[in-house]
């Protein structure tokens, strides 16, 4: 990033923080043995493995056992929903999830329903993004054994009411999985609290390298092992990647660590990036809740304005932002979330989402601000 360029697309990826790659290094380098190795370069991995995995588990306040180390988010989805699923079909096979989960999810779960007979269910949000509690407490049925719904939507940034989800599944003996990629390093994430029976964590959402994360089991939770192995007690196959899971386990108490500091930070960010929009375009209106949502995360409606072209023109300008609705093979298709939310498609296919992370500064800010009004006259067609 350069004194010119403002990277506002943190809910993608953030950089890798520092201490994660001093700590990486020597496991890339000459400490680069299998941790399933007997020798004693394989024992010294096989340390720095399990300090990684007890760091983890110290500021989450688990027990090691419980943290599983994968390749991000999108593995933790995967052997999370199948192997609680295959596991536990013997006492139903109806799935609950949301419907505004990230496409890991739903594509998923829609392989179970097509390939290993579950009847899977969505439940609705409301125009927030919040997921209605009446309509999932409807829906759940005597056969209901699993719910997967993400503490934190990653394109507009609502918190969902994750703890009463639990509670009521508690009483029906119900797994609860939650998706908190966009949850840790966040905002706090209690696990404790929380009460879920899985969470999924993706280390380059807090600073840690891509292509590792980890997801947490409560002890007791049954997930049947997609593929025999003897890594990552039974649950994972794999050779480990130990940088990745050093690296995870440094930036993850980094994160959690500064989170009571960047709170307030990104919040007034946040504020005054809504403000020039809400400046510059006065029929723009926030996607999502302004009262249940990260700091870190503004989805802004702007009528009259293509996403993409908003996106591309904001990068001519050094700001790098995203458009907050996914684009499939090369077609820009509208958001799943935003539709869900009761946005038309068209309205849909209208909003930037800008978010922030542990290195957005107030120069980043002051640049967004300079340059918006210009770039969204030139969108819009009203620059005279
Ligand atoms: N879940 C959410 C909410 C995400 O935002 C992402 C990444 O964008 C994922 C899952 C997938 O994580 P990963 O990129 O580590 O596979």
């Amino acid at each position: 990033m350069t004194s010119t360029t403002a990277y506002f697309d943190h809910g993608a990826t953030s950089p890798l923080r520092n201490s994660a790659y001093e700590a990486m290094k020597p496991y890339m380098m000459e400490k680069f043995a299998n941790p399933a190795s007997a020798h004693r370069m394989g024992l010294e991995a096989r340390h720095a493995l399990d300090s990684a995995r007890d760091r983890i588990a110290d500021i989450l306040g688990v027990d090691s056992r419980e943290i599983i180390f994968t390749s991000g988010g999108t593995e933790g989805i995967i052997l999370s929903l199948v192997g609680a699923y295959i596991g536990n079909k013997h006492r139903g096979r109806h799935i609950l999830v949301s419907s505004i989960e990230h496409s890991a999810t739903l594509t998923i779960l829609d392989f179970l329903k097509n390939e290993m007979g579950a009847e899977v269910e969505t439940v609705d949000v409301d125009r927030d993004g919040i997921l209605q509690l009446d309509d999932f407490e409807r829906k759940l049925r005597d056969d209901t054994v699993l719910v997967s719904v993400m503490r934190v939507n990653n394109e507009i940034g609502t918190i969902q009411p994750i703890e009463r989800i639990s509670e009521i599944c508690k009483l029906e003996n119900i797994i609860v999985q939650s998706d908190c990629v966009q949850s840790f390093g966040k905002i706090l994430t209690d696990l404790k609290k929380l009460d879920v029976d899985i969470a999924i964590a993706s280390s380059h959402k807090f600073g840690g390298p891509r292509g590792s994360g980890f997801m947490y089991v409560r002890q007791g939770t049954y997930i049947k092992n997609i593929c025999e192995s003897s890594h990552e007690f039974g649950l994972r196959a794999g050779t480990v990647n130990v940088a990745g899971a050093v690296g995870t386990s440094v930036a993850l108490v980094e994160a959690i660590v500064e989170l009571p500091g960047l709170i307030p930070r990104l919040a007034d960010f946040r504020r005054q990036l809504l403000y020039c929009i809400n400046n510059t375009a006065s029929d723009a209106s926030i996607n999502g809740s302004s009262d249940h949502c990260i700091p870190s995360t503004l989805n802004v409606h702007l009528p009259g304005c293509e996403g993409e072209v908003l996106v591309q023109a904001l990068d001519m300008d050094g700001i790098e932002a995203g458009a907050g609705s996914a684009c499939h093979s090369g077609a820009n298709e509208p958001s799943h979330v935003l539709t869900a939310m009761g946005r038309s498609r068209l309205e849909a296919l209208s909003n930037l989402r800008l978010s922030m992370g542990y290195t957005t500064i107030q120069e980043e800010v002051d640049r967004f601000i300079k340059v918006f009004p210009g770039v969204y006259g030139r969108v819009r067609g009203t620059d005279k």
